[in-house]
């Protein structure tokens, strides 16, 4: 598996313990504690990424990929890349489903 692409630690894969199912990729120095009623994050990096959105539901390869810097084909053809600059740490391209023409 890759390094994180933020700090260049180790990136941890987590999953259910209950299903196995693939949770999310997170750095080795990502930690989020809860204060209150709110998630916080505490780590000395933020760098998390989920297997599962409502727009995406990723394999193991695709990460692998993802992290490689490849663009993934996500649910309705649009695309998901790797982007380091967002919160999230992904971008979507929004592939436009429908076409126009004069009525
Ligand atoms: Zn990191």
């Amino acid at each position: 598996m890759a390094n994180c692409p933020v700090c260049k630690s180790k990136l941890k894969l987590v999953t259910k313990k209950e299903t196995g199912a693939l949770a999310y990729l997170r750095c080795e120095n990502q930690k989020t504690e809860k204060q209150g009623t709110n998630f916080v994050e505490v780590g000395k990096c933020k760098f998390k990424i989920n297997f599962k959105s409502k727009l995406y539901d990723l394999k193991r390869d695709d990460m692998k990929n993802l992290l490689a810097g490849e663009k993934i084909k996500i649910k309705d053809g649009n695309i998901l890349s790797l982007d380091l600059e967002k919160e999230m740490f992904t971008d979507i391209e929004f592939v436009d489903k429908y076409s126009e023409e004069d009525f």
